[in-house]
């Protein structure tokens, strides 16, 4: 059976000049980049080309960019380093509710050592308001932090406004970006940004490989500590082969911007044709305001675990946004969040797409979908 990836949020396959790129790496840049002889230096100068591959795409300069351990460690990084460096003693952090775990986890452990921390609410699209997150600032405020692109939905944030908001202010503003890599659009300069994680495997590149961008000027202590590596920011020997990865995938992405038009296409193909074929069905989050390739639908009397696992075993492999705890599954904390009601939240699944794939494929798992579906509702 050719199965059908639509879980790209999750995480995404190699780019095959990545997959290339990489064997040649393991192969021959094999030296250790703080080695002073031959290898080493080879190693080295392959780190750099990938520092400045990730700096074009983001325009940022290439001293800005730290590559880490992968999204989730860019995110510490970031929320540990602002509210050490800021000497504030009871700093307070202005996030909001719709954040990845590897963003609420760092804020609610910093919670436990005596920071306060506001979690903003989102409106019923999955959008943030700048106002609340103006609002919300105190004396103390050391860090705002407000996700690019929603995990689960794709929503945009406004963070050119937020930015501005803040302009006035010493508070670093952070953004995961860890959706947005690649397939959106990043420019540090305009955002305003002083602070922005991405991560290999969500676009294109290898897993276990991230970066932080940390804007000129700003300072923050390393997160992980014992050598002199990535402007002591991030100690530990470099994943020469993965940075390889991730440095190719981001000249990839950047000199291929028709590639994210396409899967907007093929996303907004699949959503029209889920819509008039599948009875019931509804989109959550913003479809104004949304990465390229998210599908975020709740069907009716449909349980999106049971949707999942139906979905996989007739070859279309999609995601559902709730969790499963001792067998109970959870419905959605984003949807919940959003104000969807506990069944809308429960019946949700994510599609999310990406490259790869063709309207036959679309066509073929938008069959499945209905078929699917309607199996679940006879039952
Ligand atoms: N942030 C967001 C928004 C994510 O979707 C993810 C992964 O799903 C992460 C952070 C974590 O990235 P990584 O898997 O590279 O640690």
């Amino acid at each position: 059976m050719e199965r059908i990836y639509l879980d790209h949020n999750a995480t995404t396959p190699l780019f095959q000049e990545v997959r290339e790129i990489m064997a040649l790496s393991l192969k021959n840049n094999f030296g250790n980049p703080s080695s002073t002889h031959y290898f080493g230096q080879k190693s080295r100068a392959a780190v750099e080309y990938a520092r400045e591959s990730v700096a074009k795409l983001i325009n940022a300069s290439p001293a800005e960019i730290i590559f880490t351990g992968g999204g989730t460690e860019s995110d510490n990084t970031a929320i540990f380093g602002a509210v050490a460096a800021s000497g504030v003693s009871e700093p307070h952090i202005i996030t909001t509710v719709i954040e990845h775990p590897a963003l609420l986890e760092a804020c609610n452990c910093l919670e436990k050592r005596g920071c306060s921390i506001t979690k903003i609410g989102a409106d019923k699209y999955g959008r943030i308001r700048t106002e609340d997150v103006a609002d919300s600032i105190t004396s103390n405020t050391v860090l705002v932090s407000v996700m690019m692109a929603n995990n689960e939905l794709g929503t945009l944030q406004p963070l050119k406004e937020i930015a501005e908001a803040l302009s006035e202010t010493d508070i670093l503003f952070h953004t995961d970006a860890v959706q947005c890599g690649g397939k959106h659009n990043i420019d540090v300069r305009e955002l305003g940004v002083d602070l922005l994680s991405l991560s290999g495997h969500k676009m294109n590149g290898p897993k276990g490989v991230g970066v932080l961008y940390v804007k000129r000027g700003v300072i923050i202590p390393p997160y992980v500590m014992g050598g002199h590596q990535e402007k002591g920011i991030r100690a530990g020997t470099e994943n020469v082969a993965a940075i390889e990865g991730l440095g190719a995938a981001s000249e990839i992405w950047r000199n291929n911007y028709e590639l994210a038009e396409k899967i907007k296409r093929l996303r907004d193909f699949f959503e029209k044709e889920v819509l008039e074929n599948i009875s019931g069905a509804v989109v959550n989050g913003s479809t104004e305001y949304r990465v390229c390739n998210t599908s975020n639908i709740s069907f009716d009397n449909v349980d999106g675990g049971a949707l999942v696992i139906n979905l996989d075993l007739k070859g279309v492999c999609a995601s559902s946004g709730s969790a499963c705890f001792s067998g109970l599954a959870e419905p959605s904390r984003v949807l919940t969040a959003l104000g969807c009601s506990p069944e809308r939240a429960k019946g949700s699944v994510r599609f999310s797409l990406g490259i790869n794939l063709e309207k036959k494929d679309i066509s073929r798992a938008v069959t499945v979908i209905s078929k699917a579906v309607h199996e679940i509702r006879s039952i």
